[in-house]
């Protein structure tokens, strides 16, 4: 499954409750790429100014990225959920290249307008460990110190306000052509990212569920 959404519409969020509710593990490139940051590896170094500053690191190096954690057991045995990729038309010709003759099951997209992300963006904290993410108005239990891993949670450093801004033009330029792509593919899903954490949640469940119904039933009937 490919979850697309902007900065700040939810994804990453959801993306761990569906990853928990459905056994499936959660693919992101952004927590993949800022752990190769963190490490100083190799990619880490290539990566780290494109993401300062809020651009896209290079379709090449991402793919590869992506390529190399799909073959892992988990992902082939389980299937997995894709947050942050694909983000452009050529990564999302390549994971269908990746795939075949197998194909993504079903692409959400969700909804937010962009004044509502902005705000949430800019309330964002997230463990520098983890990846968990909390907001000025749901902070951690104590003091500024993550409920999971006991990290220290902070802003993300790509959360400047013109980092922010660059993101969301880079989204409708390279990432909202995307939804175009997979409706023609009859594989788009629309759900709105607006209300609470728990209303998202229970609007993804009830798709996915009634999804995984329909397979079923036609699984029976060929
Ligand atoms: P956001 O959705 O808030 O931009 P992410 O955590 O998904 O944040 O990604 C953070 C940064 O990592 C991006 O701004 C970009 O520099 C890089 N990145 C993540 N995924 C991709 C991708 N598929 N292609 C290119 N760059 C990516």
């Amino acid at each position: 499954m490919v979850v697309l959404g902007k900065q700040g519409s939810g994804k990453g969020t959801q993306c761990v409750k569906l990853s928990q509710r459905f056994a499936i593990p959660h693919i992101s490139t952004g927590d993949m790429l800022r752990a190769e940051v963190k490490a100083k590896t190799a990619l880490g170094l290539q990566a780290q100014l494109a993401m300062e500053k809020g651009e896209l690191i290079s379709d090449s190096l991402i793919i590869k990225m992506v390529e190399k954690r799909i073959e892992l057991d988990d992902a082939r045995t389980r299937g997995f959920i894709l947050d942050g990729f694909p983000r452009t038309l050529s990564q999302a010709k390549s994971l269908d290249e990746m795939l075949s003759p197998q194909e993504i099951d079903m692409v959400i997209n969700l909804e937010v307008p962009t004044s509502v992300v902005l705000k949430r963006i800019a309330s964002r904290r997230v463990c520098v460990d983890c990846q968990a993410v909390y907001s000025l108005a749901k902070p951690p239990r104590f003091n500024w110190t993550c409920d999971l891993c006991g990290g220290e949670v902070l802003q993300r450093e790509d959360d400047t306000e013109e980092a922010i801004l660059r993101r969301l033009v880079l989204y409708e330029e390279e990432t909202a052509p995307l939804i175009e792509y997979y409706q023609e593919r009859n594989k788009l899903h629309r759900v709105s990212g607006l209300g609470s954490e728990e209303a998202v949640a229970l609007r993804l469940d009830k798709l996915i569920r009634s999804y995984l119904k329909r397979r079923e039933a036609k699984q029976t009937r060929d």
